[in-house]
């Protein structure tokens, strides 16, 4: 599934692409891949509306529209976003296609369908939207964690989520509530990075712990955005190009290699559904153990 690094990188991908074009039809190839309103209303909705900015929340792509709407894009497992020319082939699974100015395409594409478009009053603010009432899909959007890239995402706010929780790390850092943006590829290696067995609980972390993992997080990321993401599944970039930091991992889906730090072979075990993989010697179960 796109994390953080995978989303800003079609993001930056869409801001140079698409930013400044007008949408001049919709077409509803699996009209299930719209949420809100309905297809019919999407598609009049968005019919000649210019593209003003695109930006990022968590996994949540947004796109603001001159009429002051906003498209909320969430490519869930599959959902790929792919910018096209006129010569260009088509591309598979395209479930929504929208035809700009210039003469390309923007596609939605999406193998297993759980990817969401949605489409708001945007009320924009610098911040962010103002919270719509009528607007169900968006529920857990309002609700997101901080964002751990920005400047207010400081090692003191950090601390402080931390001391208030009390769940086992890597459940906690696949919690969007907690902090937005990060899946089992980059909650595995962040807690690598910091030492930091996965099942520890957050009370039981050393100030230093807490400061090391602060600094693990933010640098998985940005290393990530750096290769334009993982693409051990099928994530693409707008060119339909995989990304490279699957050659960069430490140990996400790295089961039986040996750890890049000490050799020990890299373990797997089930935490809550999800694949959680660790070095059974990097990563302290319990402080100073
Ligand atoms: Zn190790």
């Amino acid at each position: 599934m796109p994390e953080l690094p995978e989303v800003e990188t079609i993001k930056r991908d869409l801001q140079q692409k698409i930013v400044g074009r007008t949408i001049l039809t919709v077409t509803p190839e699996w009209p299930g891949s719209i949420r809100c309103p309905s297809a019919e209303e999407f598609t009049r909705l968005l019919r000649g509306q210019k593209i003003e900015e695109v930006s990022r929340r968590g996994k949540y792509l947004l796109l603001r529209l001159s009429n002051e709407r906003m498209l909320v894009i969430h490519l869930k497992m599959t959902g790929q976003l792919l910018v096209r020319g006129p010569d260009d082939a088509e591309d598979r699974f395209v479930r929504v296609r929208f035809k700009l100015d210039d003469g390309r395409e923007l596609r939605f594409a999406d193998l297993r369908k759980f990817g969401r478009l949605a489409l708001y009053n945007s009320n924009m603010t610098q911040k962010g939207m103002v919270r719509e009432t009528r607007a169900p899909y968006l529920e857990d959007f309002w609700k997101l964690g901080p964002e751990p890239l920005s400047a207010d995402f400081t090692l003191e706010a950090f601390t402080k989520l931390i001391r208030s929780r009390s769940a086992r790390m890597k459940s906690l850092l696949l919690n969007q509530f907690f902090l937005a943006g990060l899946g089992n590829i980059y909650a595995d290696e962040a807690l690598f990075k910091a030492g930091i067995h996965p099942l520890r609980k957050a009370e039981s972390l050393t100030e230093e712990e807490i400061r090391k993992l602060y600094e693990a997080i933010k640098d998985v990321l940005v290393s990530a955005i750096g290769d334009r993401g993982t693409s051990t599944d099928n994530f693409r970039d707008t060119a339909g190009e995989p990304g490279f930091h699957q050659f960069h991992l430490y140990v996400y889906q790295r089961t039986g290699q040996p750890c890049s730090r000490c050799g020990t072979l890299i373990e797997r075990m089930k935490l809550g559904g999800r694949s959680t993989h660790y070095c059974p010697k990097c990563q302290l179960k319990q402080e100073g153990q």
